[in-house]
């Protein structure tokens, strides 16, 4: 093995880091901007269309308040987030990171049952979030 073959990644794993890095600006812009301040900020096609709330409707106020440490207004505005976040950013991690640890962790949070879990959970959020509305 060469020093070349060492610098060298997988496809996923440059994917991966590039969305971390989208994630991480997008984070901070979310931090920075209240989305009820920025009119240009992307709207939900979904709400927009049928007036239902979709799995992520409310996740960018959420992820503004919970970084700004208001929790309860951050769970007010979509819970699932709760969930979700910390599941991306361990498929992230878990995907850029090689060692040991990140593969024992990477066989949990890139299980065939964990995908399945977060797909059918989402799935579910959506439709309970319009009957209790
Ligand atoms: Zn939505």
């Amino acid at each position: 093995m060469t020093t070349t073959d060492n610098n060298k990644q997988s496809p996923s794993k440059q994917v991966a880091i590039v969305i971390l890095i989208l994630l991480i600006i997008g984070i901070a812009a979310v931090y920075l901007i209240h989305p009820n301040d920025a009119p240009w900020m992307p709207k939900c096609l979904i709400h927009s269309l049928t007036g239902y709330e979709c799995p992520t409707c409310g996740s960018t106020r959420a992820v503004h308040y919970f970084l700004h440490g208001e929790f309860s207004t951050a769970l007010s505005y979509n819970p699932y987030m709760l969930f979700s976040i910390p599941f991306f950013i361990g498929v992230l991690l878990t995907t850029i990171y090689t060692g040991p640890t990140a593969r024992k962790f990477k066989r949990f949070f890139q299980s065939t049952f964990m995908i399945w879990a977060y797909i059918i959970s989402y799935i579910v959020w959506g439709i309970i979030r319009n009957l209790i509305n």
